[in-house]
């Protein structure tokens, strides 16, 4: 995590938030831009998804936006690339809703999505959610007590018998959500309302995809038990 993630967190507010655009529309760009200057971000313009992807070998930033269609490769591919060595947020940006399950469906670790055309209000949302994160859950769990779990809060890193598991932003939330308290069951609503901030339609899939994704890291689909007609509940599963 960046000293400048850290120091924004603590003020609880996203300016100073610095952004990867990654959009080749150029008018859309401008006004994105325009919105997320005029709420104190930084905003850091790419086109190409080459240039995303080159952005990350000396540079950092706190969330991606990431347009589908850009010119050179697909938005998605880029995105995929960028996971492979940050784990910073990545918003991607759909210009169709009929994409949707094509996005979850990759497993790409994609943290949120906005489907053009967007609000201003809804995309300064989305920010605010996935970047949040990190400040929410301190500091009121107690995951210790697992043996063969680790769940890091400050670090954000996870390990399970010693070795480390990658997980994105919003995989690690919703794990150590769950695993804050083992074996209770926790509904849906509440935990779409602790991590993902705000339900909004599409959520409950999204949920989903990423129980889905944890559960494929950690080995066994047994960590994360489904509770027909409720939710979920953590229970750490013994060698
Ligand atoms: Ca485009």
């Amino acid at each position: 995590m960046s000293l400048l993630r850290v120091n924004w967190l603590e003020r609880g507010t996203i300016e100073g938030v610095k952004v990867l655009l990654v959009e080749d529309d150029q008018s859309i760009a401008d006004s994105v831009s325009a919105s997320l200057t005029t709420a104190g971000m930084v905003v850091e313009h790419v086109a190409t998804g080459k240039a995303s992807i080159d952005y990350f070998v000396d540079d950092i930033c706190d969330v991606v936006l990431m347009d589908l269609g850009l010119p050179d490769m697909d938005g998605l591919d880029a995105a995929k690339k960028i996971r492979e060595t940050s784990s910073v947020p990545i918003i991607i940006v759909s210009a169709r809703g009929d994409e949707l399950d094509r996005i979850l469906g990759l497993e790409l670790g994609a943290d949120d999505y906005v489907v053009k055309p967007f609000s201003q209000r809804e995309l300064l949302a989305r920010i605010r959610a996935v970047t949040r994160r990190a400040s929410d859950h301190v500091a009121t769990k107690d995951v210790s007590l697992l043996k063969r779990l680790h769940v890091d809060e400050p670090t954000h890193i996870v390990t399970l018998d010693g070795n480390e598991i990658e997980f994105t932003a919003k995989e690690f939330d919703l794990l150590s959500f769950l695993a804050s308290e083992p074996g209770v069951v926790f509904r849906r609503n509440d935990i779409l309302e602790h991590v993902w901030d705000t339900p909004w339609y599409g959520t409950t899939k999204t949920l989903d995809a990423h129980i889905a994704s944890i559960r494929k890291k950690l080995g066994s689909p047994d960590w994360i038990q489904s509770v027909r007609g409720v939710g979920f509940k953590f229970v750490e599963v013994e060698l």
